[in-house]
């Protein structure tokens, strides 16, 4: 469900037209509905009614403090991967006691930071880890509050790049020893290890890998406990899937269904780490053709029709990266006829494309475009890849429309950069 919808022929986020949006705020425009973002954390949140759960926004899927600040304002806490993450969670208002710390790779003055704030707790991804925060935690004479994350092993059918629960993969701790690094992290003088953590991969659209991995996580809580450690926390990660084209995920009620059963009976609290599911149809990524272009497709099979867009990869890296669909609606009336075409972008590399071998209305330079499901692993993947300023970022409620973080400006570009002093300056004229 989201609040894009066409109305009196226009394509409107919410209240307003999405041509309103390019007209004060130009292309390429990121734009969020407020009402979507909550709709889903509600719906989200409202499925784990029945137990004690902490939902904590994966913010590496959008990071705009707007976005972070509707789910915080409606109760929400976040999952963070970095101490930037940590600064603009805080400067969004999350509180410190609903943020959990995800990632493989945490360094000194990040674990500081966290352990400064106050966070719910770190999710270690190893033993060198584990050292590494027990010392700062004395240096700082404080108990570093701590889940592992554990490596179930089980195949989340996704895309590879975003599959993370496989031993292969270089995330977590193989289920298999857990117990072993339980015993030891307890051992440590300031830990305290309080949870279980995992995290199978993203995009998941069958609830069967959730329900494998919470079967592993659930025999191992319990054998933990039976060694005497109170585990309360039971965190499962994020990666409820979405609808980009024809998948059918399944709705977050069956999702929470199936969790809430698997760790029913258990005395602990329920930490999820959603992303993608609450923000990625909540955003679209809206553009304007600049050009069109046809060739001969090879053989001679008629012709293609290539339509080129003020967007591109830097913008939207998801179709180059992983070869992701987006779908793409026409933001006025949509021209009459339809062609075969792709439509890419103005970056100097073949694989800047957001839509390849679609049959689309034929547009003309000018046209606008939304490219869909665009709210998550969109904005917060961009770059400045082509010297190309990153996109503005527009939020929508009702009929309210506002900036949420401005277009990059030129200046933007060469921010901090120097000039070496030994490249002494070119004469002009030579
Ligand atoms: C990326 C990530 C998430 C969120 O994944 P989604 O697929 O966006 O829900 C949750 N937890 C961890 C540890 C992650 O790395």
């Amino acid at each position: 469900m989201h609040h894009f919808q066409v109305k009196r022929g226009e394509l409107c986020c919410e209240g307003v037209p999405l041509r309103r949006v390019a007209e004060v705020s130009g292309t390429p425009a990121y734009v969020y509905s407020h009402a979507t973002l909550s709709h889903h954390y509600t719906v989200f949140d409202e499925a784990f009614g029945g137990i004690p759960h902490v939902i904590c926004y994966s913010m590496k899927a959008n990071s705009n403090g707007s976005v972070i600040r509707t789910f915080t304002n409606l109760g929400g806490g976040v999952d963070i991967v970095s101490g930037g993450e940590l600064a603009r969670a805080l400067a969004a208002g999350a509180p410190p006691s609903k943020i959990v710390y995800s990632g493989v790779g945490k360094q000194v003055w990040e674990i500081e930071e966290a352990l400064r704030a106050g966070i719910l707790m770190f999710n270690v991804e190893s033993r060198g880890e584990l050292e590494t925060i027990d010392a700062v935690a004395g240096r700082m004479r404080k108990r570093a509050p701590v889940s592992l994350r554990v490596n179930p092993d089980v195949d989340p059918k996704t895309h590879p790049y975003i599959s993370t629960g496989l031993k292969k993969n270089k995330f977590g701790i193989q289920i298999a020893q857990a117990v072993r690094d339980y015993e030891w992290a307890a051992g440590r003088k300031n830990i305290e290890v309080v949870g279980v953590d995992c995290h199978i991969g993203s995009q998941l659209t069958e609830l069967s890998p959730f329900v494998d991995a919470a079967g592993r996580i659930r025999t191992l809580v319990e054998r933990l406990v039976r060694k005497g450690m109170p585990i309360r926390m039971v965190d499962i990660g994020g990666g409820l899937g979405i609808t980009y084209d024809d998948e059918l995920p399944p709705h977050p009620r069956q999702y929470a269904d199936a969790i809430v059963r698997a760790f029913s009976g258990l005395d602990v609290t329920l930490v999820l780490e959603p992303g993608r599911v609450l923000v990625g149809n909540a955003g679209v990524l809206l553009t304007r053709v600049l050009y069109t272009k046809e060739s001969s497709a090879p053989g001679g099979k008629g012709k293609k029709r290539f339509f080129i867009v003020d967007a591109a990869m830097n913008d939207l890296a998801r179709p180059s990266l992983y070869g992701s669909y987006h779908g793409i609606l026409p933001v006025g009336r949509a021209p009459r006829g339809k062609v075969n075409a792709d439509v890419v972008g103005p970056i100097c590399e073949s694989g800047d494309f957001l839509a390849r071998d679609r049959r689309l209305p034929s547009f003309s330079p000018g046209d606008l475009l939304a490219v869909m499901s665009a709210g998550a692993y969109g904005y917060s993947m961009s770059s400045n890849y082509n010297s190309r300023t990153r996109a503005v970022e527009v939020m929508i409620s009702g009929s309210r429309m506002e900036v949420v973080r401005e277009r990059e400006t030129l200046r933007d570009l060469a921010r901090g950069e120097r000039t070496a002093s030994f490249l002494s300056p070119r004469k002009p004229g030579r």
